[in-house]
């Protein structure tokens, strides 16, 4: 099986700058140090996934532990669907030319297979609509017809009683009228980046809104080294009642 050129995440980060995507797969010692907030930020998000799987009890973990283990969890993946042993299936893994990804929750429904994506977020935005856009375009050209894909987000509503209820806690929100518009756009960015990979060296794209927006760049460090610190993006890592909360729901779970 060869081996993979965009995953999720590099699909995101090269829509967002296909400089960033080249110089993470090309230049990574260039990166900057994560920032505390944002290791705790993406922790947060994978228990809360963990948490979001108990929706969906008895079905089957497939995630890879390590790199290595992609094409054996592809397989496995496969095997699952092939066999129709489980109706539920956590971190289901495809490829389809060259694109990688291992979706939160499959779930056979009806006879159908149902798509699921976790966020750990109070709304849908234009990100993950795009997010769930690549990754529905990676998993219907694999071969597997998918009849609707949804994301599961936190209630903004919810009320904690003294008893954890999870299908109140979660919104689950069909988007699959919002990401069939998206796929040429998103066949359009695969192509955009595939091509930034390809260069011999990093695209001259200038600093700007994009290194900020949606997520905060982790190449700032070097992109900005000639501005004025000064002039250098504000990241904020906003939104300290909303981790507390989810931390509060984490413990509560015992995911922590
Ligand atoms: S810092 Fe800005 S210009 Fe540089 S790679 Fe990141 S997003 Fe692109």
């Amino acid at each position: 099986m060869e081996k993979h050129l965009l995953s999720k995440s590099t699909f995101m980060r090269g829509a967002q700058c296909p400089k960033s995507l080249y110089l993470h797969k090309k230049r990574p010692f260039l990166r900057d140090r994560l920032a505390p907030e944002q290791l705790a930020k993406f922790r947060r998000g994978t228990k809360l996934g963990l948490v979001a799987q108990r929706l969906f009890p008895g079905g089957i973990d497939v995630r890879p532990r390590s790199y290595q283990q992609y094409a054996k969890k592809l397989m496995e993946t496969q095997e699952v669907i092939h066999s129709q042993s489980h109706d539920v299936i956590y971190e289901a893994g495809f490829q389809y030319d060259r694109l990688l990804v291992f979706l939160d929750i499959l779930a056979k429904e009806e006879n159908n297979w149902v798509g699921y994506e976790v966020k750990s977020a109070l709304k849908i935005s234009d990100t993950f609509l795009l997010d769930a856009a690549f990754q529905y375009y990676v998993i219907t050209n694999s071969g597997l017809p998918l009849k609707d894909f949804q994301i599961i987000y936190i209630n903004k509503d919810y009320q904690f009683d003294g008893t954890l209820n999870l299908d109140a806690l979660f919104n689950k929100e069909s988007v699959l009228d919002r990401i069939l518009p998206l796929q040429s756009f998103v066949k359009e960015k695969i192509e955009e980046s595939k091509a930034a990979l390809e260069l011999k060296k990093s695209p001259p794209i200038e600093p700007g809104a994009q290194c900020t927006t949606p997520y905060p760049c982790d190449f700032i460090g070097h992109c900005w080294k000639k501005i004025p610190k000064e002039q250098w993006p504000q990241i904020s890592y906003s939104g300290e009642e909303f981790y507390d909360f989810v931390d509060e729901v984490l413990k509560l779970v015992k995911v922590v």
